[in-house]
């Protein structure tokens, strides 16, 4: 073997539903693209979810976590499904899914809205506001009010019963999202806008004073703040203003969910969730479709973008990753669709055969 050669480990994550059919045609392309780039893999598929829970008994087996943090990367397809929904919480698909995030500390969830040209007209926005739109949600994963203490139940001095949560961030926590934000936007078009609520609570005005001393370390990135209120406004008037978008675990939540939606097609979209060192997961935002499952209808593109974001965001290989992405503008040029995305005039066509065409484009690429 050359000695020039990459090899890379990767654990594969099928899951539920329609996440095996998708996983198989992103492999291949993952395969085809790292070898034209010199680039060698070695997957391990492993259990996942209700896969898991049918054969071990548990969403995520042992033997899951420990072949991924081994990894170079992972790469998931989806979870869940009806026949696993009234399994006790700690039996539940998703929380395998939980549980595998923080067993690999990824603490910033990078989520790209982005707008294909082939596909303006499945935006809920007009065509003319939507077009062009490519916007990277930024947003932090592990901390903040969904984990913040104290949180539960209690009883106010009426007598009235209560309900609190706490919005608690740490220096180190914004600093390390910032700067994986600062990084991201250096690598698009070197805009970053930090969204928070610093008129109002003290964990965002710690959030705004630290993402500001931080800029001084990327004096190419252009940084802006906004409040959370305004910036889900922006996003729906005036879209293509913004290009990376850094946020908390909470506002990036909803931003992150109304920026996809700008884009109309969850069957596009990837994401990527990545921590200090140590491998990241990379899987589609849409679910496990499991009334799709098994008929060869699955939109794989979402899956096939996230092994491109794996190879940009989790080993470095932007040169494979741009070959990807070509191949996914190159196949929606040719006109070939799944049956989420179809229009008349382009060619309908089912996920095996997607996975084709988008490997003759890998390999039609100079
Ligand atoms: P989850 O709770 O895991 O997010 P969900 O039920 O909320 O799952 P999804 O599974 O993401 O939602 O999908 C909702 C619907 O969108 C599916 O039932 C399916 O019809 C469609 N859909 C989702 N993903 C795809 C895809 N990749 N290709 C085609 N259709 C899809
Ligand atoms: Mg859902």
């Amino acid at each position: 073997p050359s000695p020039s050669k990459r090899r890379y480990s990767i654990t594969l994550l099928p899951g539920d539903g329609i996440g095996p059919e998708v996983i198989s045609v992103a492999k291949n392309v993952l395969e085809l693209a790292g070898s034209l780039e010199g680039i060698q893999f070695k997957f391990h598929e492993m259990l996942l979810g209700g896969a898991a829970l049918d054969v071990t008994g548990v969403p995520l087996p042992d033997e899951t976590v420990s072949m991924a943090k081994q990894s170079d990367a992972v790469l998931l397809g989806a979870i869940g499904g009806y026949q696993w929904d009234n399994n006790e919480k700690h039996l539940k698909p998703e929380t395998g899914l939980l549980q595998l995030r923080e067993a690999l500390k990824v603490f910033a969830n990078l989520r790209p809205a982005t707008v294909f040209p082939q596909l303006v007209d499945a935006s809920t926005l007009k065509r003319e506001v939507a077009e062009g739109v490519d916007i990277m949600v930024v947003r932090e994963l592990t901390g903040g009010i969904y984990f913040g203490k104290p949180r539960g139940f209690s009883t106010n001095e009426n007598g009235e019963e209560t309900g609190f949560n706490t919005e608690i961030y740490a220096a180190y926590e914004i600093d390390r999202i910032a700067r994986v934000a600062f990084e991201t936007a250096r690598k698009r078009q070197g805009k970053l806008c930090s969204v928070d609520k610093a008129n109002v609570l003290e964990a965002s005005m710690l959030w705004r004073k630290k993402v500001t001393a931080i800029a001084a370390d990327y004096p190419d990135v252009e940084l802006s703040h906004m409040y959370v209120d305004n910036a889900a406004m922006q996003l729906v008037r005036y879209p293509k203003q913004f290009d990376t978008i850094l946020t908390n675990n909470i506002f990036g939540d909803i931003i992150s969910d109304e920026a996809s939606m700008i884009t109309g097609s969850i069957g596009m979209l990837p994401s990527a969730s990545i921590g200090k060192s140590g491998p990241g997961l990379f899987e589609p935002i849409h679910g496990s479709a499991p009334d799709i499952a098994g008929q060869d209808k699955a939109n794989p593109f979402a899956t096939v973008l996230s092994a491109a974001m794996l190879l940009r965001y989790g080993l470095g290989e932007a040169n494979a990753a741009k070959r990807i992405e070509n191949a996914v503008l190159d196949t929606l040029n040719r006109g070939f669709r799944t049956g989420d995305i179809h229009s008349a005039g382009t060619k309908l066509a089912g996920c095996k055969q997607i996975g084709e065409e988008i490997l003759k484009s890998v390999d039609s690429q100079v």
